[in-house]
């Protein structure tokens, strides 16, 4: 397990959390500082057609999750990459050097998701989700305990020590490889 990640020259890190915890704006910053690859997930699957069509009734795609995959195998391997994705368990766990879950108070969500004129029960599913942490739990089934780090995301402040977190992080472990 350890030997895979050994191989990478640069980590590869998977940030996850409920749709408006703030992966993409927490994902951008240190990807750009230190030439990772941005990968979001939801992006690609439209982009790339890498679904099972639309789901009216969750009002979104039907993620292929073979075909993410597939897509991925490769970039992963070279390393390098943040991943940003409200899923977590159809990666495989070799991939990911680090897994952060982003949280958020639940009022906090519903103001973002309604910003994003989510309908009622899009959002009330989402923050139920949020409220019953079904991500964290998930990210601690799916991967070890060391790779696995939460972070509030409730505010600005929040957003500039994770952007600062992740990407000493990512500096620290270019370092030491
Ligand atoms: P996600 O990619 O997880 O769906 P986004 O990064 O798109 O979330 O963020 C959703 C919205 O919430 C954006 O308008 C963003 O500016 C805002 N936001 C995200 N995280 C925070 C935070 N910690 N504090 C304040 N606003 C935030
Ligand atoms: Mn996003």
């Amino acid at each position: 397990m350890v030997k895979d990640s050994i191989k990478r020259r640069k980590p590869n890190i998977l940030v996850t959390g409920t749709p408006g915890t703030g992966k993409t704006t927490t994902s951008t910053a240190p990807a750009e500082a230190t030439q990772l690859n941005h990968i979001n997930i939801g992006d690609l699957v439209k982009e790339k057609n890498l679904h099972d069509g639309w789901d009216d009734e969750l009002d979104s795609y039907i993620l292929n999750e073979d075909l993410v995959c597939d897509e991925l195998e490769d970039v992963m391997d070279e390393g390098g990459n943040i991943v940003d994705y409200h899923g977590c368990d159809f990666f495989p766990e070799r991939w990911f050097d680090c897994v952060v879950v982003l949280q958020t108070d639940n009022t906090i969500l519903y103001d973002r998701l309604s910003r994003r004129g989510y309908k009622e029960s899009k959002l009330s599913n989402n923050v139920e989700r949020e409220i019953f942490q079904v991500l964290l739990e998930e990210v601690k089934e799916s991967y070890a305990e060391d790779k696995v780090v939460a972070l509030k995301s409730d505010t600005i402040e929040d957003i500039s020590r994770n952007v600062a977190t992740l990407t000493d992080w990512i500096r620290n472990w270019s370092i030491q490889v």
